[in-house]
């Protein structure tokens, strides 16, 4: 048997082709191990999965990312955000889980449609996936050089404001040099 059939709730045999879960690619480990509220590590590298189980797994993601409702709110009562039924307008990528997990240490499993207002409540104003949306393109890499740019040499250049500068002229002054301009002295065309 597997390491993975006792999460499940249905009765299914393992078949014979047994592995270590680490031999997944990481993405998919990281996706059977949010289906079984687990963050990597040395002890999880030690269970074992089957093809069965594994499919399993990757089905129920699947279906997770059909939907399109937030399901934020129906992972846990401590999230309820919103009462009313709100669209997701992502779903919870891998990356995304673990951070909600480091920050939060609550598991929303990967695939789940989340709306802006969760992301907000479960990552901050700061988070990378609130920050994307005003600067298109943005990627991880990018994203974490500018903290850390911030946290070594401070912010950046604060905008320079623009002063409107009224420039006194002594009236005695002007009508000379008014005069002067309009004068025959002046070369005229
Ligand atoms: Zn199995
Ligand atoms: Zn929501």
């Amino acid at each position: 048997m597997c390491s993975i059939k006792d999460f499940l709730d249905n009765c299914d045999n393992c078949s014979d082709d047994r592995y270590f879960l680490n031999v997944v690619p990481l993405k998919e480990e990281t996706c059977i191990l949010s289906e079984i509220s687990l963050l990597k590590s040395d002890i999880t590298s030690q269970l074992r999965i089957c093809d069965i189980h594994r499919n399993i797994i990757i089905e129920t993601t699947n279906k997770r990312y059909r939907r399109k409702n937030c399901g934020v709110p129906s992972v846990n009562v401590i999230l309820k955000y919103h009462n009313t039924t709100k669209a997701g307008d992502r779903h919870v990528t891998p990356e995304m889980f673990q951070r909600i997990v480091t920050k939060t240490g609550i598991f929303i499993p990967i695939g789940t449609p989340i709306c802006r207002l969760c992301r907000e409540k479960l990552l901050g104003n700061n988070s990378i996936e609130h920050v994307e949306e005003f600067i298109p393109g943005l990627t991880a890499w990018r994203y974490y050089e500018a903290k850390k740019h911030t946290a070594n040499v401070g912010v950046g250049l604060p905008v320079k404001e623009l002063t409107e500068k009224k420039v006194k002229i002594n009236i005695d002054s002007l009508e000379h040099f008014i005069d002067f301009v309009t004068s025959s002295h002046v070369i005229k065309d």
